[in-house]
């Protein structure tokens, strides 16, 4: 092990070297004041680096922030644009089936069509039974508008 060349008397840490880490400048013969400025130069010129870049940062992350703010307010504004006109074109809509089936009028072949299905329709005693109980409940819980009412005046 070979002692620092800087003159500092310490050993080296390996065979190849000659300095110990941070002693290799030690040698050169340049005033304190320099060295002193030079470092305070870079120092502040370091600082202005990192406070640019954490600007950068910063600004980069605010607009990120302030970019992912917008696109959640525009994507809030769209959904409940969508929702609000899905709603109204829904209700249309619902308006426009409504009266076009009001004014449909079944033409003989589907009214055929429709009969023929319901004559291969075959019910069960049991089934006519319990459409009779279900029906003769039904005027048992709901007020007959006829009750009471003659479809003549007297
Ligand atoms: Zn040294």
């Amino acid at each position: 092990m070979k002692i620092c060349k800087c003159g500092c008397g310490n050993l080296v840490k390996t065979k190849t070297a000659i300095f110990l880490q941070g002693h290799n400048g030690r040698g050169r013969k340049r005033p304190e004041y320099e060295k002193k400025k030079i470092s305070e130069t870079m120092k502040r010129i370091m600082t202005d680096e990192m406070r640019k870049n954490r600007a950068k940062i910063w600004k980069g992350r605010k607009h990120t922030e302030k970019s992912k703010r917008k696109m959640s307010l525009a994507g809030k504004e769209r959904e409940r644009i969508k929702k609000e006109q899905g709603y109204t074109v829904s209700q249309e809509a619902r308006k426009k089936i409504s009266l076009s089936q009001k004014g449909k009028t079944l033409s003989k072949e589907h009214k055929r069509k429709i009969g023929k299905a319901n004559k291969g329709k075959i019910i069960s005693d049991e089934q006519r039974k319990k459409i009779s109980k279900s029906k003769k409940e039904y005027f048992k819980s709901n007020v007959n508008p006829f009750k009471g009412k003659s479809h003549y005046k007297e």
